[in-house]
């Protein structure tokens, strides 16, 4: 049995963890029945809250989107006791009005991976699991008014459109995503979000946006993203810090229970 010591995971960028704030920090190794997460995993105390965080890439970002064992991951929050996610993930904008800089916490997604495991319910138990409303209410109040009150600019709705990559969209396939209504572009949110509703947890995700994906007719490369996002990590930390302490201690949403209702 491993100790159920976190209530809160952040699934996201390794630059999100800061020894400073984090008081009783412990590295922990776990296996799961699915192999390993991406990395080993940090717990600590933030304001008293139990926190757990793994580098969704790994700590030397050496895990591409398609390769991510999104079951581990999640299993592993699960077994450290985590009931709330908040996950963080670098965006492309597809709307002039969603700058680089800006944060959004995302209400809806559409999912265009191609090749992912997607459920912990291969049979013989199966599981369709609710997916209208992806997102926790709780949390994604307490992120809107936490970033509001730091000054942060956030979107407070935006339909996630993830693909498979690891390359970027092409122009054809840009537009395409625009004519769908997305208003973002990234690689990771699924199955990490519809993995969380199954493991009966509350899911957040606040997304950078780093760039203007290519429809812009301003061609993106690792680089730019990459500058962006070290620009905005104090940013995400500070709501981080600032929005754990906020996040109630009993939860009153339906993010528990979609699971009852799914199992055949
Ligand atoms: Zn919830």
């Amino acid at each position: 049995m491993v100790e159920k010591r976190a209530e809160i995971g952040i699934i996201g960028g390794s630059g999100l963890y800061d020894p400073e704030i984090v008081e009783q920090v412990e590295e922990v190794k776990l296996y799961t029945p699915y192999g390993l997460p991406s990395d080993f995993i940090i717990t600590g105390k933030i304001e008293g809250r139990g926190v757990a965080f793994i580098p969704r890439h790994g700590r030397k970002h050496q895990i591409p989107p398609h390769t991510i064992n999104y079951r581990a991951n999640i299993w592993a929050l699960k077994e450290l006791g985590v009931t709330r996610v908040i996950s963080i993930s670098a965006v492309g904008s597809l709307r002039e009005d969603y700058k680089p800089g800006d944060f959004v916490c995302t209400d809806q997604f559409i999912d265009m991976t191609k090749n992912r495991i997607y459920t912990f319910y291969d049979g013989p138990v199966v599981a369709h699991v609710s997916m209208a409303d992806p997102f926790c209410p709780e949390l994604r109040k307490v992120c809107i008014e936490t970033a509001k009150k730091l000054g942060i600019v956030i979107h407070e709705a935006g339909t996630y459109i993830c693909i498979e990559g690891p390359r970027f969209s092409t122009r054809a396939e840009s537009r395409l995503w625009r004519k769908f209504d997305a208003d973002i572009i990234g690689m990771t949110l699924v199955p990490e979000v519809n993995l969380a509703r199954e493991a009966r947890m509350c899911f957040v995700n606040i997304a950078m946006v780093t760039d203007y994906d290519v429809w812009a007719e301003k061609p993106v490369t690792a680089h730019e993203v990459a500058k962006v996002m070290s620009e905005n990590i104090d940013k995400v930390k500070k709501l981080l810090y600032e929005m754990i302490p906020r996040i109630p201690a009993e939860r009153k949403c339906k993010c528990s229970s979609y699971l009852d209702e799914a199992l055949m």
